[in-house]
């Protein structure tokens, strides 16, 4: 933001009428950013503005969405209150309700069973056993890779905003740092306003933390921690319940029979019974149906889980943080004894 001289202080309000054409943030892009919304939002409760500049500002919203007062505030309170909310910021835990695992969010694709309706068998158990080899094959076996899928997904949906990359717009700590950056601009501003500017650190309003060297974040990215642990206690929730072997979805899947030319006997055309599988999709629902079940009630370990891994990357942050906005706090310390009360 410029340092106006000759203007007063007034306070930029933006009311609901914004339709976000995004012309304030184009034109006067010091006192403007645009939300995830698409409507505009002032850069800063105060800002130093002419008369003229005021009338221009306001008469610039197509929707006469924008306000300009002028600022009663005292400079030196309102400066000391930003310095409160730095030396108290804590970027803070996540609450279970955002962590909250639901199973129906999740689907597992339904296998295609191949060897359905073949009458090649030679006996209702052989056509049995070849439908139960089938499930094996392409389902069963494979539980804990769609346990996996599913905590993945989740961790992606949900946890991944808390050890995204520093160029990720999603990430916790950018919208950690762009709320403290915003601070210490307005903290900045004041000071401009009382014509204390010249001394303000380049990097004054600037803070770029990430906790990314911490182990579980490494891990959290490697598809570690999280996933692993998770899936054998989901593992261990669908053992325990009533399907839990090959055998126990026998009832899903069906046989059938037919009689098949066999070829020709003193003159006389020989049959057959031959047995197929078929039904097989049924089946295949019926586990996906069963490991989402196990997804379901291991929730609050899921979600506890979650939580405890997220905690000690904040924590990291935090104290990483403390770090960075010590001496940005120590300078405005010093400022503020220069504010007239
Ligand atoms: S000019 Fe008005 S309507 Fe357009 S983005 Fe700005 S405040 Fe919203």
């Amino acid at each position: 933001m410029s340092d106006t001289k000759g203007g007063l202080k007034y306070s930029l309000n933006i009311s609901d009428k914004c339709e976000g054409c995004g012309i304030c943030c184009v034109q006067y892009m010091d006192y403007f950013e645009e939300l995830d919304d698409g409507r505009a939002k002032a850069k800063n409760k105060v800002v130093v503005l002419s008369g003229e500049e005021v009338e221009k500002i306001v008469q610039l919203c197509p929707c006469g969405a924008i306000s300009c007062e002028e600022s009663k505030k005292n400079t030196k309170q309102q400066f000391m209150r930003l310095l409160e909310t730095l030396e108290t910021y804590r970027a803070k835990y996540p609450e279970k309700k955002q962590l909250a695992f639901r199973s129906d969010e999740y689907f597992i694709s339904i296998p295609f069973a191949s060897g359905e309706n073949r009458y090649d068998y030679s006996s209702d158990s052989a056509a049995n056993n070849a439908a139960g080899r089938e499930f094996n094959n392409k389902m069963f076996s494979q539980i804990n890779v769609y346990i996996l899928k599913i905590l993945t997904e989740y961790r992606i949906k949900y946890m991944k905003p808390y050890y995204s990359e520093r160029e990720d717009e999603n990430s916790y700590y950018v919208k950690c740092n762009k709320e403290l950056s915003q601070i210490l601009s307005e903290a900045a501003d004041l000071l401009k306003s009382e014509g204390l500017g010249g001394s303000i650190p380049a990097d004054f309003s600037k803070v770029a933390v990430f906790p990314n060297d911490d182990l579980v974040w490494k891990m959290l990215c490697n598809g570690e921690v999280m996933s692993s642990e998770m899936v054998s206690a989901i593992r261990s929730e669908y053992d325990s319940g009533p399907c839990s072997s090959v055998n126990d979805y026998e009832c899903y899947w069906d046989t059938d029979y037919t009689e098949v030319y066999a070829g020709t006997s003193f003159g006389r055309d020989k049959y057959k019974d031959k047995y197929c599988y078929s039904n097989m999709r049924e089946a295949f629902q019926e586990l996906a149906r069963d490991i989402l079940s196990a997804c379901h009630y291991r929730d609050d370990e899921i979600e506890e889980r979650a939580i405890d891994l997220l905690k000690g990357i904040i924590d990291v942050y935090n104290q990483k943080l403390k770090n960075v906005l010590a001496p940005k706090i120590s300078y405005m310390k010093k400022m503020a004894g220069q504010l007239a009360d």
